[in-house]
């Protein structure tokens, strides 16, 4: 999943308003924020069996959890955090093609072969989580007006990626 994943950080704000955008936008790209470092590094797996299998996944999940909670000293947050990381998983199933652990299968829905789909797909975790987003805003100063212009934003982003996949069939991850 591309944008759809900044959905589950705005879905998240609304379950906590105390946490933080910025560390949600953090948490929820994490497993992709693992490969683009592999990337740099010159060991990039397009696999992500380190990045994207369930056991790398929960010890990201993990992780993000302490680094979270040292800082903040908010367990709920935290907790939070960690779900938010742990949704990057379930999303990816839903778009992609990932590895489960070492020796298991490969799963997921692949919706990127049908760009229509994953427009649809992403397209609607993006419009809920930015409802959801939308209603931890104070009421006054018209907050609608700003979370159109962002939700506009965040569907042209992905309807953006989607045209590529139409044209390009396999868009370049590293
Ligand atoms: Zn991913």
């Amino acid at each position: 999943m591309y944008i759809g994943h900044v959905g589950a950080a705005l879905a998240a704000k609304r379950v906590r308003p105390g946490i933080g955008l910025l560390p949600l936008l953090i948490a929820t790209y994490t497993p992709d924020w693992v490969d683009t470092g592999m990337c740099l590094a010159g060991a990039y797996d397009p696999v992500g069996m380190l990045s994207h299998s369930v056991p790398a996944v929960l010890s990201l999940a993990l992780l993000g959890l302490g680094c979270y909670a040292l800082v903040t000293h908010d367990w709920t947050g935290a907790l939070i955090i960690a779900a938010v990381i742990v949704s990057h998983m379930f999303l990816d199933w839903i778009t992609g093609y990932k590895p489960t652990w070492r020796g298991g299968p490969m799963i997921g829905l692949k919706l990127y072969d049908h760009p229509i789909a994953d427009f649809a797909a992403e397209g609607l975790v993006i419009v809920v989580g930015t409802l959801l987003y939308a209603r931890t805003l104070p009421t006054r100063q018209r907050p609608w007006l700003d979370v159109s212009i962002m939700l506009g934003a965040l569907i042209a982003l992905q309807l953006t990626i989607d045209v590529a996949h139409l044209l390009m069939k396999t868009l370049p991850k590293c």
